[in-house]
């Protein structure tokens, strides 16, 4: 059997430095190991985006500021199968998980999973948050100008609804 390849988008997200490596490097070598895992094919990573920390209170200027970035690739493997991958990933770069929304050296969301609905205990696909979210939407149409958000429609309309806090990103330090 010829098993299905299906379109998907991931979102990765960091506000904290390691030890050994800043945000932007924990992203890198994050992406870099979901692009080589079994199962996944043609990945491709946006440009990376700065923007202020949300909290459930809202953003906080004071946190240390989020970088965030999202990438297409296609995968063999089924959804819940590829959020054991992210997971494994988050988990190698040392996600801070004590508060939920707390700050993290790594995040990594299935946003989407082709045309896929996906709602039981682990996993909510479409990401149930992801058209509030300026800071997957903007890197998404920095690779997919045309993009649609099933259930949302045209992401370009979206964000200029919801307005674009992203900030171009120069390189830490
Ligand atoms: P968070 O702290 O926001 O990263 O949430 C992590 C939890 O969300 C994990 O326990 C996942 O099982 C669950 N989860 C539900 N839907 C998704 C999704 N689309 N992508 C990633 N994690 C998800």
């Amino acid at each position: 059997m010829i098993a299905q390849v299906v379109p998907i988008l991931l979102a990765f997200g960091a506000n904290l430095d390691r030890a050994d490596g800043s945000r932007s490097d924990t992203i890198a070598a994050a992406q870099r190991e979901i692009a080589e895992a079994a199962g996944i094919e043609r990945f491709r990573a946006s440009p990376l985006r700065e923007t202020v920390a949300l909290t459930p209170d809202g953003p906080d200027p004071e946190a240390p500021r989020y970088l965030n970035g999202v990438a297409l690739a296609e995968t063999t493997l089924s959804p819940h199968s590829l959020l054991d991958l992210l997971q494994a990933v988050e988990a190698r770069h040392g996600r801070v998980r004590e508060v939920r929304w707390g700050d993290r050296t790594l995040d990594v969301d299935l946003i989407l999973y082709g045309g896929r609905v996906v709602a039981d205990e682990r996993l909510m696909v479409p990401h149930p948050r992801a058209h509030e979210r300026d800071f997957v939407l903007a890197p998404w149409l920095d690779l997919d100008p045309d993009a649609v958000l099933m259930g949302h429609g045209r992401v370009d309309a979206i964000l200029r609804r919801i307005g674009d806090s992203t900030l171009p990103y120069g390189g830490d330090g």
